[in-house]
């Protein structure tokens, strides 16, 4: 079993521009990230340097 190391990162909401954490491990180029504060779906578009974008619902891929 291998452990690995929750670092939390801190991003913004593109959408409520709220300051929300993470998990490092969820920040993957492709992945859906849940906005803690408002629910919004927000796509990492990039690791590093982060770049996010407002998924608008997954109509389109
Ligand atoms: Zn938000």
């Amino acid at each position: 079993m291998s452990l690995l190391e929750d670092v939390d990162v801190r991003i913004f909401c593109p959408d409520c521009r709220g300051k929300f954490e993470v998990i490092e491990s969820d920040l993957t180029e492709g992945e859906i990230l849940e906005c803690s504060l408002c629910g919004a779906e927000i796509e990492v578009l990039q690791e590093n340097p982060i770049r996010l974008r407002l998924s608008s619902g997954g109509d389109y891929y």
